[in-house]
């Protein structure tokens, strides 16, 4: 265990003990989104206050994702505009993947920065936040040897109808080329008692949409004595009155079962979208990226995702130009891709991570060369997309309201398997409300529709 440390004592805690101020900036995934929900409703709760831009702020936050190179690039160009803040009285800090990845060695890169804080030790913040506001310049929570999960009594939510709520937190995968299992620590899974309270805090505050979230958020194994399957607890929060839907991400291939497509038959209330991300389809890439299943297995998943009762929709992740994979390798990639018939998916050209197992595979692939497969993976899947929306126009879909257009009566909203469609309609208050909304058009992203009154 490493203890928070402090290194200095100066009085740029001034403005911290009088009431801070903070910005905080996220970069990266839905789990960094919602982590820095948590981290505001620590601050809020210790009465500091919001504000927009760094500038007015005595304290400066980033929570950082290290997933790919260039996000964690990102992070150390923004310290660099801060670089003469700390002189100003600010007080800048870094949380996050990078925060865990980097550690000690971003007060080197950038010894303006007084908080270190990884994703994996946010338990400790309102520690750590004491010991700054007692006037220690330098503090660090880098543990990663944690059963701890980040419960906080307040979130300060970013979006007014859909709540992200953590049930696991970390990653015992081990996939060669992911920093994930570094940064965030081991999995650990929240009690179900607790989900299910924080479910019923937020039909008080006015949500009746909720998504769980987790790195392999199937792979949830309730340490509470319930010890209720994920599958149990998605059908729970489905029952909290006043939920009308429950979304899940990321699901892991290996670990998911027949249950939790049995839970989608039998509750409507559960959306019929499953994000089951692959990766590559060439068995020996999945082989060599230690994805714990094969192609022919993961194929079973989609066939029985595909068998079932309801229709779902089916996203997924895949990588490029992981080192040694070949034409023959990627053609597999395409042939799954045409043979599965995504939905969506998140494509990405493999960035070799600190610490991780395929950083010193041979064979690395030219950056020309990812960027090229990257492309074609993209055609591909936008011609897949453009003919499978094309054959939803005609029918009729339930849509929370999410977004107004600036132009005039246009509007935008997610369907339950998490289509995005734009719609015509001359009502005046329609955000946050679900409405019916008939699909008149379809492009390869996106379906137009009018309200249906
Ligand atoms: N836990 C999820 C899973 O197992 O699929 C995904 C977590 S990760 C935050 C999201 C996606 O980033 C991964 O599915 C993968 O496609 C991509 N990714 C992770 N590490 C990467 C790397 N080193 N290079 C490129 N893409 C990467
Ligand atoms: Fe990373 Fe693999 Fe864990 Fe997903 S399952 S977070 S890709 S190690």
């Amino acid at each position: 265990m490493v203890a928070p440390r402090n290194i200095a004592i100066d009085n740029t805690s001034e403005a911290l003990r009088s009431g801070g101020t903070f910005f905080l900036e996220t970069f990266g995934c839905q789990m960094n989104d919602h982590d820095s929900e948590k981290v505001a409703g620590v601050l809020l709760s210790r009465g500091y206050r919001q504000v927009e831009t760094p500038d007015a702020a005595s304290l400066v936050l980033y929570n950082t994702c290290s997933i790919r190179e260039k996000a964690a690039q990102k992070v150390f160009s923004r310290l660099g505009e801060y670089r003469t803040k700390q002189a100003a009285g600010q007080i800048i800090g870094v949380l996050g993947c990078v925060a865990q990845q980097e550690g000690e060695n971003i007060f080197q890169r950038a010894p303006w920065v007084s908080l270190v804080c990884g994703s994996a030790s946010y338990s400790k913040l309102p520690e750590l936040l004491s010991q700054l506001e007692a006037g220690n310049q330098r503090v660090t929570g880098l543990d990663t040897d944690t059963d701890e999960t980040f419960e906080t009594p307040v979130t300060r939510r970013d979006n007014p109808w859909r709540a992200y709520l953590t049930i696991i937190e970390g990653c015992d995968k081990a996939c060669a080329y992911c920093v994930v299992p570094f940064t965030r620590g081991p999995e650990r899974s929240r009690a179900s008692d607790s989900v299910l309270r924080e479910v019923r805090e937020l039909v008080d505050l006015g949500y009746s949409e909720v998504q769980l979230l987790g790195q392999t958020v199937n792979s949830y194994a309730d340490p509470s004595a319930r010890r209720i399957r994920f599958s149990d607890l998605l059908l729970a929060v489905a029952d909290v009155p006043g939920i009308r839907r429950v979304r899940f991400t990321t699901s892991h291939p290996r670990d998911f079962g027949a249950d939790i497509v049995a839970a989608l038959e039998a509750q409507p209330k559960l959306c019929n979208h499953v994000h089951l991300p692959v990766q590559s389809g060439s068995p020996r890439i999945l082989r060599a990226m230690t994805r714990t299943y094969t192609r022919e297995e993961y194929l079973e998943k989609i066939a029985m995702l595909r068998g079932a009762k309801c229709e779902i929709a089916i996203t997924t992740d895949v990588i490029v130009g992981f080192p040694g994979e070949t034409e023959d390798d990627f053609a597999e990639t395409l042939s799954l891709l045409e043979g599965v018939r995504y939905d969506s998916l998140f494509s990405f050209k493999y960035s070799p991570r600190p610490n991780t197992p395929s950083l010193s595979m041979p064979d690395a692939i030219s950056e020309e060369e990812k960027s090229r497969r990257l492309t074609i993976l993209q055609e591909v899947q936008r011609e897949i997309q453009s003919r499978r929306n094309a054959t939803l126009v005609g029918n009729t879909f339930e849509l929370l309201v999410g977004n107004k257009s600036r132009r005039e009566n246009q509007w935008s909203g997610h369907t339950a398997c998490n289509r995005v469609v734009n719609f015509a309609s001359q009502e005046r208050a329609l955000l946050g409300t679900y409405v019916q909304v008939r699909a008149t058009g379809a492009g390869p992203n996106s379906l137009v529709g009018e309200h249906v009154p």
